[in-house]
């Protein structure tokens, strides 16, 4: 019987949804991430979207065998059941509420959707990205491995010893709320409300606020030598490298994949992060390499896909890359559905 798998990428501005045969990636789709009705309202997009995906695809809902969602974060549990509490798409979580209008301060996503499939694995965007690229990306074949995501967030996910790294509510590791200096003093504040986290000091809005453009902009200065933008990237680059520093203190990490908007620049951050990394204890700095991410433009479906793709099918897809043919997706209205 032919199975099929449904793979979701909840953000705080959209969320996709595809569906996949053995052969590849049949349908994809797209909506903005609903902002507003009950708590319910993003796992019913979810649940909405699929169907949408299996419509297009010209399959029944019902012969969805699995479905993976690479999701924004933290998570708590209740009972045993994920729930997500990210700031970003719970407007009742946020301290200043332009980012979300809503009201709810959780989403049940695992108790609304689970009885609607046969099986449901949901996961962190990081946790998942870091499964994807050892899958089928840049991190193939590697027991000790973390993925970093490097935009308008910082997070990240982890292999050790061949083994992934969860967590008792599945948060290992929110890397962008590590602490990177005990005096608060003049430090500015994380979008969690802590101090001095890794992702206030050096995320893309970070690197906005402390230059008056967009990053893009900072970087694109940079690159044609401008000294204000070079002076920022240059110590952007330099905290960055002690937070992956940290990471590999805990870790013992050998291989570090960057992906993520911030990211796209690795060509100029990488000699400066590296200059500073490797500074740092040469015993447990000297054997670890950086690589960029593969499937970086590809996570929206090969996120949630690695998480409930079975083994069976990883060889044939490791060695045809559909995603690289996957189908045109679909940008669906915000009112539709
Ligand atoms: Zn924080």
């Amino acid at each position: 019987m032919q199975e099929y798998f449904a793979a979701i990428d909840i953000g705080a501005t959209k969320t996709t949804a595809s569906v996949s045969s053995r052969d590849g990636i049949l349908a994809r789709v797209y909506q903005p991430t609903r902002k507003r009705g009950d708590r319910g309202t993003v796992p019913r997009q979810v649940d909405f979207l699929i169907g949408f995906a299996c419509r297009q695809a010209a399959i029944d809902k019902g012969q969805i065998t699995a479905v993976g969602i690479s999701t924004a974060s933290p998570f708590e549990k209740r009972g045993e059941r994920l729930v997500v509490v990210a700031p970003n798409i719970c407007g009742g979580l946020a301290e200043k509420r332009e980012a979300s209008e809503n009201d709810w301060t959780e989403i049940p996503l695992e108790e609304d959707l689970s009885g609607k499939y046969p099986r449901l694995r949901i996961a962190n965007d990081c946790i998942s990205a870091a499964v994807a690229e050892r899958s089928f990306g840049a991190g193939r074949g590697e027991k000790d491995m973390l993925y970093v995501t490097w935009s308008t967030g910082i997070g990240g996910g982890a292999f050790v010893d061949g083994h992934l790294l969860t967590g008792k509510n599945d948060n290992a590791l929110h890397l962008g709320h590590i602490v990177m200096n005990h005096n608060y003093e003049g430090e500015p504040q994380c979008g969690c409300g802590g101090y001095a986290h890794l992702e206030a000091l050096v995320a893309g809005p970070a690197i906005a606020r402390q230059y008056g453009e967009e990053s893009r902009e900072v970087f694109k200065r940079c690159r044609e030598g401008e000294p204000k933008a070079e002076a920022l990237i240059r110590k952007v680059a330099a905290v960055m490298a002690l937070g992956l520093y940290n990471a590999v203190a805990l870790l013992d990490t050998r291989l570090i994949i960057l992906g993520g908007s911030v990211s796209k620049n690795w060509d100029l951050l990488e000699p400066l992060v590296g200059e500073e990394f490797y500074k740092c204890f040469p015993s447990l700095t000297r054997e670890v390499v950086f690589r960029h991410s593969e499937l970086d433009d590809y996570l929206g479906d090969m996120a949630g896909l690695s998480l409930v793709m079975p083994d069976s099918w990883i060889a044939r897809w490791q060695a045809g890359k559909p995603w690289e043919q996957a189908p045109e997706i679909t940008v669906l209205e915000s009112d539709v559905g």
